[in-house]
């Protein structure tokens, strides 16, 4: 039996978001934030691995001269679905933030658990400002008070993939946005 083979499989559900409907929205995105940090000097921070999509073409929509971007890597949900509400750090910045203006790039806020324990930790480390950016937004699941500065679409409470997005590693690949049905 192949890798392949033994993966379990799923069923890939019909397209919630096409790719010319990514684009757009992420072009105005950006269009956003360059006017919003005119004349300043940005920080973008990734999270990874699901934002790595979007934090590529969001970053080439922000016209602005001084633009860093720097990654995380923390724990997510690995072969389940569900949150388990404990960040790790597995890859912290390579950069120092202080007195930057930080946007943090993620690809989806749904409980708010990652991004309240992000926030409060990049916090720490006393940046001029700090700020969020996020793909997609759950907010019927949110367990606790956080909220997208810049956010590209709302979703339903549904377990989504594609573009950054995975479930076992599987379908970041994907040009669009789906979902799958939760066993
Ligand atoms: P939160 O801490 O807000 O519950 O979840 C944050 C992380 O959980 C996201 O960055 C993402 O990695 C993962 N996650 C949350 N909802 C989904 C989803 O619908 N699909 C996938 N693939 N990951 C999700």
């Amino acid at each position: 039996m192949t890798a392949a083979q033994s993966k379990k499989h799923y069923d890939l559900s019909e397209v919630l978001i096409d790719e010319k409907t990514l684009a757009k929205r992420i072009a105005e995105l950006g269009a956003e934030i360059t006017k919003d940090y005119e004349g300043r000097s940005i920080v973008l921070i990734g999270i990874l691995k699901g934002s790595i999509p979007f934090i590529a073409d969001l970053m080439r929509h922000i016209k602005l001269d001084d633009l860093e971007v720097d990654y995380i890597s923390v724990s997510s949900y690995g072969r389940s679905t569900k949150s388990s509400g404990v960040v790790r750090i597995l890859k912290d910045l390579d950069s120092d933030i202080k007195s930057k203006d930080v946007i943090i790039v993620e690809d989806i806020i749904d409980t708010g658990l990652t991004l309240a324990y992000l926030k409060e930790y990049f916090m720490g480390r006393n940046p001029n400002s700090l700020k969020i950016c996020t793909l997609l937004d759950k907010p019927s699941r949110r367990k606790v008070d956080i909220r997208g500065d810049y956010v590209g679409f709302q979703v339903e409470d549904r377990f989504i993939v594609g573009y950054g997005l995975d479930v076992d590693q599987r379908y970041r690949n994907l040009p669009f946005i789906s979902w799958i049905k939760e066993e």
